[in-house]
Formats: C-alpha cells, structure tokens, sequence
C-alpha cells in the first residue's frame, strides 16, 4: 500500500536559504521551502487510501483502525522515523470504552395490590427484555422496587412557567414520563434543552425519584422502545433508567394517556398524577465495552547536541466515525463515513510532512514527532491519553502542531487556532504567507474541538490548522473526490515551514496564556459562562477539569487543570451531564460556591457566573 519512492523524493535547497530563513524580525518575505512543495498527487492517493471502503471509516476499536494504525505505521518506518510508542515499536496502545451491551440482569415488573381491578394485569408479571423494556446506556446499575408517580413529560422548566413535578411527590418512588416535550419530537424550540433523556434522568434523581421509566406518547405514534446507545460518556446517571412500551401503562391510568398528552401539548396543563395501587420493579444492568486502539508516534531526532532532547510535535487524528452512530450527523444511518477531509486529510498531511522532514533529516537541529492519533472522534481521548504518557517529557515539547480537517481549503481560506498561545506563531505564519497567497483566519484560542487542547491544558504553544466546514462533515459523503489536493499542498507547505522555523531556532517558542473568548451558544448550550474546558480521558466521580480559559469566572475563582468538581451550588455533580444541568438551573450575575477535588483536598471556591456570549 505505499507510495513509490519517487513521489517521496524532493529537491534540497542551497543551504543560503537557510540562513535566511531565521531573520524572522526582517521586512524581506522569507524564501520559500522547495523541499516542501508536497505533489499533490501523493497526498490524494493517501487520502483515498485512509478513505478506502477497506478501512471501513477507522472508527477507534474496529479492526478498521487498527488496519489504518498498521498502514501508518509501516509508512512511518519506510520514510526513516524511528519507532517512538510502547517498548520500541510505533504504537502506543490505550483502552477506552467504546460501546455498551445488555447485562444478565434487566429486570422490570409491576406488582399490583390483591383486589384491584386492572384490565389487563393481574397479579405480579416480569416484562420482557427488548421487547416491553430496554435499559438506557446510562442508567445506574441498582435495583429498586416502589409506587409509581406520571410526570407527564418529565420536565421542570420554571422559566417557562410549565413542571411536570409540581403537585406530586416522586421523592422514593419510580418516575413515569413521557419522551420528548409538549412540542413533540422536535429537537429545537423552547424546550430543547430539557428534552434530552439524560437530563430528564438527572431532573427525576434531583427531585427525588428513585428510579425512571420514559415511554412514547401516543401523539408519537409507534409503541416503539428505544434503542440501546452509547453516548460517548460511560458515567451514569445516578438511578436507573428504562425505556418501556406505553401499553403497559394505558390500563394504569384513569384518563387515557391520549387525553392527557393532548392537553399537554395543547394547553401546557399539569397533568401528573401517582398511580395507585401499583409498585413497580426495575433492575438495570448494562455492560460497558473496553476497546484498545493505538495513537501512532514517528520521531526524526534532532541533531544539535542539547536541542535534540527537545521536541515539536506534529499531529494529526486518524480515527474517523466507522459505519455512523455516535457523533454522526446522520446517527441513525448505518452507512460508511470515509471521513477523507475528516481527518484522512490531515494524517495524509503528517505522513507527506514527515516524508519532506526526512529528506532534511541532517539539518533538524530539535527532533520531530510525528503522532497520528487515535479517538479524537470519542473525544480527544488518544491525545488526552498522549500528554499523559509522552514519549517526550512535555517540559521539552516546545510546541505542537495540529491539522484536522485541512483539505477542502475554500477561497484560498486558512482558519488558525492557537495564535494567543505564543508571541512567535503570527509572525511566523505572516512571514511565510508574506504574499497572502493564503488568506488568514487567526484566532488566539488555544482550546477548541481537537487534539491540540490536550497539548495547550499542559501550558504549551500549539496551533491547530483547519480549512472550515463543510456540508458533508461527519456524513457519509465526506468522500476523497471533494478534497482539494492542491491547496492542502499548500496549507502543508505553511505548516511545514513553520515547524521547521520552530525546530531549529536558537530559543524554544514562548508560551502564553490565550485570551478566549467564550464559545457561541448553540441550540443546546445554556446562558450561564463558566470557562471550565472537560476532561474527557478519565473515568472520575465528578466533573474533570482539563483546563479553564483565560479570564473567565473559573479562571478568576482559581480552579485550575486537574480539579475536579464535586458539588456545584446545592447539585451534587457525579458526572458532565450532571454540570451541564447544574449550569442549567444558574443565571448569569449570580455566584455559586463549587466543591472540587484538587489531589487529597477538598476545597471550595466561589464562581461568579457570566454570560455566555
Ligand atoms: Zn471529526
């Protein structure tokens, strides 16, 4: 599957070029590196291979990764890097959870009391697993037995004037709700962020409920169940929560639930009500999946006799979304996903740049690490895993190079994160686009939706390189034909030239702190500011902090990498989710005393909340 070799082989430079290549505060335009000029005929046909249906989208813990892993890895050996993973090899193997599956154990059963009148139940009877039930991913594994309360849809929206809760008390008892709003199925609208399973789940467990039975309401049509999902989080929701048919309810409740639904949605009426006479049993027991996949690390050492212990790292994501499902924008559609902008593109673009850095291989004066990574797609979980275990120690990681998503380049467009993050990266990238030939999009952040928030949350100057999205991003149709081949060979070159300037200046790059500035709420984001980034790569008991953004109000209340934050205001915080709903019930302006965990102490701080902008 490689390359020929001539398509490998490029022109060296004189070596006067060089010298002119460090008067970075000269007016002169820098001269351009020849031997970067990538063909962009080899950078097409790697992309076409990490995009082949025989790669079956590289989703992380699928032989199809593991496949595009190998194909790395031999790729890296033949253009000269030295193995840089676990115990001499290229691989650096970690293990995460990838899905979920039905344990043994899933009970559901209603118990009537003797002498009640109930059409069709009579007596005690267990229901049938995914076929009258199925547990949620995320539901606790517990078993509870008690009376049974309808909340209507389960949902607790002050600020809309509408609860489900008022009126009953489900303290102790088993919550019955509907799916989805008073607007139906509709993901947007008014009521979007309380419509979310997990959050009615974390709603029931504040307000009481032992555990929750979400059913489709009639006005849904179809008595369908759920199916069993995995949400990319492995923490649990603090109770046990199933999915059941509506059927089994109907003869249960005294008005019919058709009736009810419809003045729901009509009028916003309350309509929740316990359910005599009847308990109800529920066992809850899903498995969680480990699977092992590999981050792949290629080193070119450095040749300076002190610098070569220092490293710039070079990095790009491999893993792609498989057949679909999470992370999808199509989830429900079982089709492959090539993913070739999605990150084909840029593992395309640390292979060319390694094969380019191996031919200059003397003139390295730092080492380069090449590092294709595993999981981003899961959440940054191979680079998470990386800063934890670099082959490099970080302290002499002098910066970090990103590229996700650089090959559908529109209008000669180069978006660029991580600008703040070192005084040298402007001038840099101003200095080898002296003739704007690329048109700049600089943004000083150094967190954002990639590999390289790993990198910046440890306090190092990265940069992260991305040609902008796309119609077909995340879909079945992010295909090869659609990359723009030559103008990647020119986002390459940049990148290129820059890691070299890095690479063999006298001084080691700056870092700096970034200014931020708060993400733009979307359709489920919420108005209250906090500035905390997560940490997506440990199971913990609360919510990890991977870093908090410059000058925002966790930046101000002292919370730093690492925490992880136990309580916030009255909610105790188990989870993410749990945070994310947290925020949820706080406006801005107010302040909120956080409980965190930094190492074996338990401190607690005060957080004043900001708006999201
Ligand atoms: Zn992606």
């Amino acid at each position: 599957m490689a390359l020929s070799a001539s398509l490998r082989r490029r022109p060296l430079i004189a070596p006067v070029v060089l010298v002119l290549l460090f008067t970075l505060a000269s007016a002169a335009p820098a001269q351009r590196q020849a031997w970067l000029s990538i063909p962009p005929d080899s950078i097409l046909h790697r992309i076409r291979v990490l995009s082949s249906d025989s790669l079956e989208g590289r989703r992380a813990g699928t032989p199809g990764a593991d496949k595009a892993a190998r194909y790395l890895a031999a790729l890296f050996k033949e253009l000269g890097a030295h193995p840089a993973g676990d115990s001499g090899t290229y691989f650096q193997s970690f293990d995460f959870v990838s899905g979920v599956k039905l344990g043994p154990s899933n009970v559901f059963a209603l118990q009537f009391k003797p002498n009640t009148q109930v059409s069709s139940n009579k007596g005690s009877r267990p229901y049938v697993l995914e076929k009258d039930f199925i547990p949620y991913a995320f539901a606790q594994e517990t078993t509870v037995t008690a009376p049974i309360v309808f909340v209507g849809y389960g949902i607790s929206a002050p600020e809309l004037n509408y609860d489900d809760y008022k009126g009953v008390d489900v303290r102790g008892k088993v919550a019955l709700a509907l799916r989805y709003s008073p607007d139906g199925e509709m993901r947007r609208g008014k009521f979007a962020k309380h419509t979310g399973s997990r959050f009615k789940a974390i709603r029931a467990r504040q307000k009481g409920a032992v555990a929750l039975i979400l059913i489709s309401g009639p006005a849904q049509g179809d008595d369908q169940l759920p199916k069993l999902r995995y949400d990319n989080d492995p923490s649990d929701a603090g109770l046990p929560v199933i999915g059941a048919k509506r059927s089994l309810f109907e003869p249960l409740i005294v008005e019919s639930l058709e009736l009810l639904q419809a003045k729901m949605d009509s009028t916003l009426a309350n309509v929740s009500r316990e359910i005599p006479n009847v308990t109800a049993t529920v066992a809850t027991d899903v498995v969680k999946l480990h699977s092992r996949t590999r981050n792949v690390l290629g080193c070119l050492p450095g040749n300076d006799p002190t610098l070569k212990d220092q490293v710039v790292v070079i990095g790009a994501h491999y893993d792609h979304l498989g057949y679909g499902g999470e992370g999808s924008l199509v989830p429900d559609t079982v089709a492959l996903h090539p993913g070739a902008d999605d990150n084909a593109s840029g593992t395309a673009g640390i292979v060319e740049l390694l094969s380019a850095f191996a031919d200059r291989a003397r003139d390295l004066r730092r080492s380069v690490l090449f590092i294709a990574f595993s999981a981003e797609e899961e959440g940054t979980l191979g680079s998470q895993y990386y800063v934890k275990h670099p082959a490099f120690p970080l302290t002499a990681t002098v910066g970090m190079i990103n590229m996700d998503m650089i090959g559908r380049m529109k209008d000669s467009t180069l978006i660029v994160y991580g600008i703040g993050t070192s005084p040298i990266w402007k001038p840099l990238l101003l200095q080898f686009d002296s003739d704007s030939s690329i048109h700049l999009k600089l943004n000083p952040d150094g967190y954002g939706p990639s590999d390289q928030s790993s990198f910046y949350a440890n306090d190092l100057p990265v940069l992260f390189l991305f040609s902008g999205l796309h119609e077909d991003y995340h879909r079945p149709s992010d295909t090869w034909e659609k990359i723009n081949a030559p103008e990647e060979a020119r986002v390459l070159r940049l990148a290129g030239e820059v890691a070299f300037a890095v690479d063999t200046m006298p001084a080691r790059p700056l870092f700096t702190k970034a200014d931020s500035a708060p993400a733009p709420s979307g359709g489920r984001v919420y108005g209250v500011y906090v500035g905390t980034v997560p940490d997506f790569g440990e199971q913990v008991n609360g919510f990890k902090i991977s870093g908090v953004r410059t000058g925002s109000p966790a930046d101000k209340a002292g919370l730093m990498k690492g925490d992880i934050i136990v309580k916030f205001g009255n909610m105790d915080i188990k989870s993410l989710y749990d945070y994310t709903y947290a925020l949820g019930e706080h406006k801005p302006g107010e302040e909120v005393a956080v409980v965190l965990r930094r190492g074996d102490k338990i401190l607690t701080v005060t957080v004043k909340l900001e708006q999201r902008k």
